[in-house]
């Protein structure tokens, strides 16, 4: 499970406790059992749908990707490396790290060039 999802549930969700009793880490008070997403297998949670995650539009996004599998909203690209992003403009291709990358091949391929002339 994304970790974006899970450290907004750590840090807003009312339900949630980093300690439960007998030390039982990330417990959710209200059903007296570890959080849903601690399970070994994460499991929708009802009361994080509608009273955490509205607060979060990117982590609304990773949730629907990770229960549903799909990617909604249309501000979301896919990158050449699989990565989704959120394009912080329409030019923008590649996801965050790719672009990086892409940038200090081009800066060194011209240095080769100018090198070479
Ligand atoms: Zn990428």
């Amino acid at each position: 499970m994304d970790n974006k999802i899970i450290k907004l549930a750590q840090n807003l969700c009312a339900n949630y406790s980093l300690v439960g009793p007998t030390d039982v880490r990330n417990w959710c008070w209200p059903r007296d059992k570890i959080c849903r997403f601690f399970n070994k297998e994460p499991e929708r949670c009802g009361y994080f749908e509608r009273a955490v995650m509205p607060t979060d539009e990117e982590v609304k996004q990773e949730y629907i990707k990770y229960f549903t599998g799909e990617v909604v909203g249309i501000n979301r690209r896919k990158c050449e490396c699989g990565n989704m992003f959120i394009p912080k403009s329409n030019r923008q291709q590649y996801c965050e790290i790719c672009g990086k990358i892409r940038k200090r091949q081009k800066n060194k391929e011209r240095k080769y060039k100018q090198r070479n002339k």
